[in-house]
């Protein structure tokens, strides 16, 4: 059985209360910190939306605030527009500047409005014999060339604009009846587009020279010949001019709007440039229309201008009674005027606001919604998140350090737990040792002592004891003595190892002479016991590095345990030999050997196998961990071979 010193330590061993509160002290802090952390989590979602609620709010509200701002301006732009413009002039200013879907001027005293829902008759009918005849001649009669002719005459004798401009439109559609394309067109786009017929129109308030064109193009269209695309261009254009013309022209509404859906209907079913884009007003100028013909002219009245939703669908009606005029607006338009606004960028990112009516369908649930006041009143800004697992990202960074905090906590809690732990071992070992020192030195002293003190009183007392008895009781007052010398001396070598104070002088050894001296200070006592003594110290040895006196004592507290604990068996072998650059010194016995289980234990401090014999004889467990400790300072190595009943070999190995 052989023991390396290395795998030697002191363990501390811990009171079990000590155990337990420390094992306490870890689990009760770290599961509070758990729950705070769960709770945390738990909270930290809804705190997060509380938050972001209360950011939204705080900027929807400038959103509002901003958009109620923006429809001022809008209202003070139209009344200006109104004021400084003509009726239909304001129409389109304010169609073409977005500022409404579509706007009514409503007939005021000075000017007339835009639209009109009627047309305005301007004269009677031509009811002359001249007009009767060619109207019997056309309709009745159906003699076209006759009509045409009559129709020049009236052309050529009528005084007034619009009546010639009414003869020559009527003599062209007979000359288109009679089969004569050319010259119908010729009248149609040449004499009818003199600038003297601008704005003539017929009896029922209609301007002639837009019909003109139109017939022209759609008779063209008729009859397509090469060369014919060209020309339907150039009227195309002229005719559109005419018809966005808001300001010379006084165009009836309704004719207006006939004409340019004529015109796009015409244009798409020919091959001519599409027509969609050709008149932004058209829209406007129909849902207009569309208003009056659904709608009285609005009384006056004192009600503060609101958004009232109208009988046309999806569209609202904001009237100006002073102002004598009402906007109109479709949803898309005012649900568009965050976007024409630039209001959605008001908002962070990941959200979105609407404008929509109070009662309309959402398709998501918002967020929040806050009621527009003012000219929108009824209608609601809403909020909401593009992507609603947004909400709990914002929440996932505050999670993760709270759960990085929890965790540095609990390891805080841990580090400590543990450095206490080790700091209150060391504290309990020392106290052991403390105690166990006081207990086993008193213990060690008394026994010597109290045998020199009886042997002394009995020297001292017993006047006649003989010569040989005198000497016996001497020689164990001498042994006690020399036993407690050494108890001391290793109980002080070690408190100074202990301390660090023992200084180690280093110088030439012979191992031979170390011997020497071990034997010399155990003499006395193996020859009395009668020991038989082997000792074989190969020649020649090298001579090492070391304190002489201290390895004098490892070899004596060897020795003296190989005699303590040989039994029986009285012999004991010293060898001294080199292997390699190492000096090892054996003290062999062949006394009561040692367990496995007490091999390791040995070199502790007092610790004593538990045996009959070893309680037998003195001692108190230092002399080993004395030996361990010089062996040490000289950088050397001590094991043990032993058996129990067969002795124990110690080997001490010296670097050279
Ligand atoms: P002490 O001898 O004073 O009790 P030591 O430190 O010298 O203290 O020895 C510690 C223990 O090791 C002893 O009590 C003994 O049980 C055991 N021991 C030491 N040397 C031997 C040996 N040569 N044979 C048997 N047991 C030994």
């Amino acid at each position: 059985m052989v023991l390396k010193k290395g795998a030697i330590s002191q363990r501390a061993s811990y009171p079990r209360s000590v155990a337990f509160a420390l094992v306490a002290g870890v689990l009760i802090p770290s599961a509070c910190v758990i729950w705070f952390m769960t709770e945390a989590v738990r909270n930290e979602h809804l705190a997060v939306q509380q938050r972001l609620m209360h950011v939204y709010r705080e900027q929807l509200d400038k959103v509002k605030k901003q958009m109620l701002l923006r429809w001022r301006t809008r209202v003070a732009l139209v009344t200006e527009i109104a004021a400084q413009h003509s009726a239909a002039q304001a129409f389109a200013e304010v169609v073409n500047r977005d500022l409404a879907s579509s706007v009514v001027f409503c007939c005021a005293a000075e000017r007339r409005g835009y639209p009109a829902a009627q047309f305005s008759v301007t004269g009677a009918p031509l009811l002359s014999k001249a007009w009767r005849t060619a109207r019997r001649l056309e309709h009745q009669k159906l003699n076209f060339s006759g009509a045409v002719v009559v129709y020049g005459q009236i052309a050529e004798r009528a005084a007034d604009l619009s009546e010639v401009a009414q003869a020559l439109k009527a003599q062209a559609r007979c000359l288109f009846k009679a089969g004569r394309t050319g010259a119908a067109l010729d009248i149609l786009t040449v004499a009818l587009a003199e600038e003297r017929f601008r704005n003539t129109k017929d009896w029922r308030g209609r301007l002639i020279q837009p019909g003109a064109l139109l017939y022209a193009l759609q008779i063209m269209a008729q009859s397509p010949y090469p060369g014919n695309v060209a020309a339907m261009e150039a009227i195309t254009q002229q005719l559109t001019e005419l018809l966005s013309d808001y300001v010379e022209l006084s165009f009836p509404a309704q004719q207006r709007a006939f004409l340019m859906r004529q015109l796009q209907t015409l244009l798409s079913d020919t091959e001519l440039s599409a027509g969609d884009e050709r008149f932004p007003t058209l829209t406007a100028e129909e849902l207009a229309l569309a208003y009056l013909e659904s709608h009285p002219l609005p009384q006056s009245s004192g009600v503060e201008a609101q958004l009232r939703e109208t009988a046309i669908p999806d569209t609202w009606a904001l009237t100006f009674h002073d102002q004598n005029l009402t906007l109109l607006f479709t949803r898309a338009h005012i649900a568009g005027d965050i976007e024409r606004w630039g209001l959605d960028h008001m908002l962070p990112e990941g959200t979105e606001v609407r404008l929509f009516p109070a009662l309309s369908d959402q398709d998501a649930t918002p967020l929040l919604t806050l009621s527009t006041g003012e000219y929108l009143a009824g209608w609601q800004l809403s909020l909401t998140l593009k992507d609603a697992s947004w909400l709990s990202a914002a929440a996932e960074s505050r999670i993760v350090a709270y759960l990085w905090a929890g965790i540095l906590i609990i390891a805080a809690i841990i580090l400590l737990a543990v450095l206490t732990a080790r700091y209150v071992g060391r504290q309990l070992t020392l106290n052991r040792l403390e105690n166990d020192l006081v207990a086993n030195v008193s213990h060690e002293l008394k026994t010597p002592l109290s045998s020199i003190r009886v042997l002394a009183e009995t020297l001292l007392n017993s006047a006649n004891l003989s010569e040989r008895k005198t000497r016996e009781y001497l020689q164990i007052i001498a042994k006690e003595n020399l036993r407690l010398s050494r108890l001391i001396d290793n109980f002080l070598d070690l408190s100074r190892f202990e301390t660090q104070q023992q200084a180690v002088t280093f110088a030439r050894v012979s191992i031979g002479s170390v011997i020497d001296s071990a034997l010399e200070v155990m003499g006395e006592m193996f020859n009395t016991a009668k020991f038989a003594l082997e000792v074989e110290v190969y020649p020649d040895l090298p001579t090492i590095r070391g304190d002489a006196d201290l390895l004098v004592t490892v070899l004596v507290n060897l020795l003296d345990n190989a005699y303590k604990y040989s039994g029986d068996s009285k012999k004991i072998a010293i060898r001294a030999y080199q292997r390699r650059r190492v000096i090892c010194i054996e003290v062999q016995d062949f006394g009561i050997g040692m367990t496995s289980r007490q091999l390791p234990k040995i070199f502790h401090r007092f610790y004593r196998a538990d045996s009959r014999l070893t309680r037998s004889v003195d001692g108190c467990g230092l002399g080993l961990n004395v030996v361990e400790h010089i062996v040490k300072a000289h950088n050397g190595s001590i094991t043990v071979t032993s058996r129990p009943a067969r002795g124990s070999i110690f080997k001490v190995s010296l670097p050279i």
